[in-house]
């Protein structure tokens, strides 16, 4: 049995989730989709990262049907809170490749506003969520970095779609 604590994406708290061998967090509180194989990764990833006394939170890159990025929340053990999934995905997809526009982000959370700089940084293409961070989330108003046109210096953002299976 794991223990661990799920974002509550929508109040911004956590509450706690515990998963047995036959039953995930995932089958009960995320539908599947067109996106499920890529989410699904993203769930297993966020489970190590709980495992591991992180927020559950786990990241996949893909460009042209290959994954070329993935991580998992490593902020406490690394005490450093610029490490979150999203932005050391971007890391390891940096590893491959220099250019990630046109690339697709999986987060199981809606990357936060930290994240969302890099996102559009590095011109990322597509970002599919699961569920959404309130006001600390990337395309929450007035801080909608993921989602904003205002910045003249920036290519248009990303398309942003939410997971939902039904
Ligand atoms: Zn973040």
């Amino acid at each position: 049995m794991v223990e661990g604590k799920i974002r509550n994406a929508d109040r911004g708290s956590y509450s706690l989730y515990k998963t047995g061998k036959s039953k995930s967090i995932r089958h009960y509180l995320y539908p599947m989709s067109a996106h499920k194989i890529y989410m699904e990764q993203c769930f297993a990833l966020a489970e190590k990262a709980a495992a591991e006394g992180e927020s559950p939170v786990g990241c996949v890159i893909v460009k042209n049907g290959v994954v070329i990025g993935t991580a998992y929340e490593k902020s406490r053990q690394l005490k450093d809170i610029t490490r979150h999934a999203e932005t050391l995905a971007v890391l390891d997809a940096l590893q491959h490749t220099t250019d990630l526009s046109g690339s697709v982000l999986y987060t199981n959370v809606e990357p936060c506003i930290l994240c969302s700089y890099v996102i559009r940084h590095y011109k990322i293409g597509e970002v599919v969520f699961a569920s959404r961070s309130g006001e600390l989330g990337g395309t929450h108003k007035p801080f909608n970095i993921l989602t904003t046109d205002a910045l003249k210096s920036w290519t248009e953002p990303p398309k942003v779609t939410v997971f939902n299976e039904n």
